[in-house]
This record gives C-alpha cells, sequence and structure tokens, in this order.
C-alpha cells in the first residue's frame, strides 16, 4: 500500500505520517516512512540543492524535484512495496504539479507528464491533503524560511488551489481534511480510510 500527504507548509503532514506508521506498526505491518525531497542520500544531496541552491530557475527546480522523486521511486519505494510493506511518503508528485506546475507557472499538465516519466506510472493508491490556509501554514513554521517557503502569498495560494482542484478531480485517490482540526481527529479520519485500504 502506498500512501502519500499532501498540503502547504505548516499544514501537519508529518506529524500524521509518524501517526499513521506508529498505528500500521502496532497492528503488526511493516512501514517505510520517507519523504520528497530527501528521502534517499542522493534526494539529501538534491533537496539542499533546490531549498538552498542559488539561481535556481522554475524548470531546474521541477527538473530537480523530478530526479529526487525518480531516484526515491526507484531505489526505495517500488522494493519496499514488492516485499509488501505500506510506504508513507511525506509529498509525492501531487506536490510537484501544484508547487512547479501552478505555483511557478510551468502548466500542471506538462508537470505531470514530467512526473509520471520519472516514477514510471506509479501512484499512491490514497493521497490524504491537508489543506490549510496558507497564511495559518506560514505562521505554524519555525525556524529559517527555505527559498521556496520565501516565495510568497500568491504563490502560496495557486498551490493550494491546485492542490484542492486535483483531489476534486480524483476522490477515489484523494482524502481531504480540514488541517486545523486537532491533530488526534486528523489521524482517526486518516485511519478510517487507510482501514479500508489494508482490510
Ligand atoms: O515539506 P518539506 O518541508 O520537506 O518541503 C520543503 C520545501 O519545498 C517546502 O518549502 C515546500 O513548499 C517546497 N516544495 C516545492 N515543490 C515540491 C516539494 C516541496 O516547492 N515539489
Amino acid at each position: 500500500l502506498f500512501v502519500s500527504l499532501e498540503g502547504g507548509d505548516g499544514a501537519g503532514k508529518s506529524t500524521q505520517a509518524r501517526l499513521l506508521r506508529d498505528w500500521l506498526v502496532a497492528a503488526g505491518r511493516e512501514v517505510v516512512l520517507t519523504r520528497e525531497p530527501g528521502g534517499t542520500s542522493l534526494g539529501q544531496v538534491l533537496r539542499d540543492a533546490v531549498l538552498h541552491g542559488d539561481h535556481i530557475d522554475a524548470r531546474t527546480e521541477a527538473l530537480l524535484y523530478a530526479t529526487d522523486r525518480a531516484h526515491h521511486v526507484a531505489s526505495l519505494v517500488r522494493p519496499a512495496l514488492a516485499r509488501g510493506a505500506v510506504v508513507i511518503t511525506d509529498r509525492y508528485l501531487d506536490s510537484s504539479v501544484a508547487y512547479q506546475g501552478s505555483g511557478r507557472d510551468l502548466g500542471a499538465d506538462e508537470v505531470e507528464s514530467l512526473s509520471l516519466w520519472a516514477t514510471d506510472g506509479l501512484l499512491p493508491a490514497l493521497t490524504v491533503l491537508l489543506d490549510l490556509d496558507p497564511v495559518v501554514g506560514q505562521s505554524r513554521l519555525t525556524g529559517a524560511p527555505d527559498r521556496l517557503e520565501r516565495a510568497g502569498d500568491e504563490f502560496h495560494r495557486r498551490t493550494r488551489a491546485a492542490f484542492l482542484a486535483r483531489a476534486e478531480a480524483d476522490p477515489g485517490r484523494w482524502l481531504v481534511l480540514d488541517a486545523t482540526m486537532p491533530a488526534d481527529e486528523l489521524a482517526a479520519a486518516i485511519r478510517t480510510r487507510v482501514e479500508k485500504l489494508v482490510a
């Protein structure tokens, strides 16, 4: 089972990813909890380049994310799925479609094609969108903002709208939750949906 968590910065994706992992492990499942960008050691190098590099234009940015994703899927995600593990990833290709496709204006369809090429078409069975007003999300962040967190309100509004539009277009894959809900309620809603998939 392949599950991705999506949403803006500060929406609580990593908290929910951990809570879901803990619950599945307690139920006796093997779980691989990972993230993009940076789920592999090459991915760490690419993450640093894309988040902190100088003069990264939109196409370079899209290709760095696609490279990270290709390597992540081929070296970690597919092997884990093949041995029957549950893979939970904090961000996946929908982040690229939303951030680079809509946020950066490269075009959602083109960025989706690039991602599907990079992953040889691997899509999650479930994608959880933790939907949050980006102004609230930014206010939840701690530490120095990275290059993308500084991208501006309009960028983050376009990204949020893109996530919501993708979720609406494919309700079978997506679960949309209001990220202002308490963490335990969010976790329960995610478990209800995952339970049906692992049954
Ligand atoms: O979620 P995480 O903190 O790992 O994401 C790192 C940064 O990269 C965030 O600022 C996020 O908005 C951005 N990002 C992006 N495009 C992606 C994935 C992440 O702009 N495809």
